[in-house]
């Protein structure tokens, strides 16, 4: 893989870059739609494009217990099973390993949990991650983290980051073993604590992964400390290499990360927000129920150019969301991931100018 950095900012630390993979560029800052279970929920492949998207994520943990890496490796890996063309980078699973399994146990080899969907116990380690991921053909894979909740003490962030940057050591060894075009990046932790997020980014520096991710942030903390999450996480990752908030997508909180240099952002916010009746109004969220747009035969959002808002008013799609019809999903969630994706890509071309 190759990251260039084709403009870089004047007023901040804001860069506009694009990333080569496998299946082809990526145009950053970019907003990456969340296809949990290899499906952008709602949506086909067609309209995830049409909704901007040049990139999608998909979950190794999902993936791994249903359907299982045999059938997805039967079809050739996860683009030909899914018919989506584009990039995908997958995360590690790690994160759900400890908010969705009902038992899990952290030993030095890996992570043993029980499945949430059958109770079977199954063991992820950094190796079997990276195996599952190439088997899935994913463009960028996770390593196999410990994501520390907050708040957390620094003697269990200390102790999680310390499982974390021995599994990404090995995460990285047994990928350089690999005939494989997908590429690892290295996930920083450390809670909120400064020198764990410091040690963490000079041990992931050393292993020189193609790129980085900071992780452990929309955890449920303040948004002061996410953001100065944000601000650490920039200022301790090399310039060269592409920088990936996890877990990240409100408006507010991209425009800041992108100033301060992240390249990258997942977020399952603009599709969850679409089930719940929730679309974007610029910077604003309204909800598609309220009784004022039963007669308003104007656009989701006048200024948008999805197909949503180009074809339906808001007196339609409200009247299928209150009739619980499946079209209301789809033509909310188009709208609301083409206003990230075009709000992240007006800021790039701000950049460019
Ligand atoms: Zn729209």
């Amino acid at each position: 893989m190759t990251f260039k950095i084709i403009k870089k900012s004047m007023s901040s630390q804001a860069r506009a870059g694009i990333i080569e993979t496998p299946h082809g560029n990526i145009e950053t800052p970019v907003f990456m739609p969340v296809g949990t279970k290899a499906t952008v929920k709602a949506l086909s492949p067609q309209q995830i494009e049409e909704s901007g998207a040049s990139i999608i994520l998909s979950n190794t943990y999902h993936l791994a217990l249903r359907p299982g890496i045999e059938i997805i490796q039967s079809a050739g890996g996860l683009h030909q099973f899914m018919n989506w063309k584009k990039p995908i980078l997958t995360d590690s699973g790690g994160y759900q390993v400890f908010s969705l399994s009902k038992m899990r146990r952290i030993q030095e080899e890996g992570v043993l949990f029980q499945s949430h969907i059958d109770g079977s116990k199954c063991l992820f380690t950094p190796e079997s991650v990276v195996d599952l991921q190439i088997g899935f053909q994913s463009d960028i894979m996770m390593p196999l983290d410990i994501c520390s909740p907050y708040p957390c003490s620094k003697e269990d962030a200390s102790k999680d980051l310390d499982y974390t940057l021995n599994w990404a050591s090995r995460a990285k060894t047994h990928w350089e073993k690999q005939d494989t075009q997908s590429l690892l990046f290295g996930i920083q932790q450390g809670g909120v604590y400064p020198d764990l997020r410091e040690k963490s980014a000079k041990k992931l520096i050393e292993l020189d992964f193609p790129g980085y991710a900071i992780g452990g942030v929309s955890v449920g903390e303040p948004e002061t400390i996410m953001n100065r999450l944000t601000d650490w996480g920039c200022s301790l990752l090399p310039e060269n290499k592409p920088r990936y908030l996890m877990g990240v997508g409100l408006p507010n909180n991209l425009e800041y990360a992108i100033h301060k240099g992240i390249d990258m952002f997942d977020c399952v916010i603009p599709t969850r927000l679409a089930r719940h009746g929730q679309f974007f109004l610029g910077k604003e969220r309204h909800n598609i129920r309220n009784q004022i747009y039963s007669k308003d035969l104007t656009p989701l959002d006048p200024n948008c150019q999805c197909y949503s808002c180009l074809n339906f008013s808001r007196a339609y799609i409200r009247h299928l969301f209150m009739s619980k019809e499946i079209l209301a999903m789809t033509l909310m969630s188009m709208h609301n991931i083409y206003a990230l994706i075009n709000l992240v890509k007006t800021i790039r071309n701000d950049i460019l100018s």
